[in-house]
């Protein structure tokens, strides 16, 4: 028996200070998880239980990569992020646990066509055109907890061609890791290699082709990427 096609190859990620790469199997993100954000995207930031939404795995881009302006947008953004990654399988994880299923964190950028998840948040539809196309998920290399822990503060920073565009911190996250972890797990059985994006603090904004996105989260990592020209 054999595959009728050649498998994809599997998506994955480096691993900070080594040439291992970590394995990637669900791309999991929360939405509005800070206050300012909430509010800055017209939404009341009392703390109703979180959502998500996916990306697929294969839309990870490794970090100083030139990613293509996208189709179908004019409203492309940025929202810097705090990525925590799965290494060990659960369900029904509690919150004291939680943090024994985290392999490492990175700092991420959730790309987004803010045109195309506003035109479906109006209308009820899903979100998975404004925020699941390709390459919409560039990430730094992953640093394993075994190295720095779980911080639960740290500056999180986004700048554009320099100038500072989003500037928070860790702590202000309104569902914490080991939260999102345990409510998460209600809903899937999280596999190792399962990616969460953590939701992104005020100040995002679009971009053009040539711009150049620069940021990090403090103690943990920084992430560099290019807006390049639309593919053909
Ligand atoms: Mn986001």
């Amino acid at each position: 028996m054999g595959f009728v096609l050649t498998p994809p190859p599997v998506s994955s990620l480096a691993v900070a200070e080594t040439t291992d790469r970590f394995p990637i199997r669900r791309i999991f993100c929360v939405g509005r998880n800070y206050e300012a954000h909430a509010r800055e995207m017209g939404r009341d930031p009392t703390r109703e239980p979180p959502f998500f939404f996916t990306k697929p795995a294969d839309a990870v881009v490794d970090n100083n990569s030139v990613i293509p302006y996208p189709p179908e947008t004019k409203n492309y953004h940025y929202e810097m992020e705090l990525v925590v990654v799965i290494g060990k399988d659960g369900f029904n994880i509690p919150e004291d646990k939680a943090l024994e299923h985290v392999w490492g964190y990175a700092a991420g950028l959730d790309m987004t066509r803010r045109d195309l998840q506003l035109a479906a948040r109006e209308q009820g539809r899903p979100w998975d055109w404004g925020k699941s196309f390709d390459k919409s998920a560039p990430i730094a290399p992953i640093v394993p907890a075994s190295k720095i822990g779980h911080p639960g503060k740290g500056r999180i920073y986004l700048t554009v061609n320099g100038a500072v565009k989003q500037d928070a911190d860790i702590a202000d996250l309104i569902w914490s890791v080991p939260e999102i972890v345990s409510i998460l797990s209600r809903s899937m059985r999280l596999k190792a290699g399962d990616v969460i994006m953590t939701g992104t603090p005020a100040g995002v904004g679009a971009v053009v082709v040539g711009d150049k996105l620069e940021g990090g989260v403090d103690g943990i990592g920084t992430i560099s990427v290019t807006i390049g020209a639309p593919e053909a």
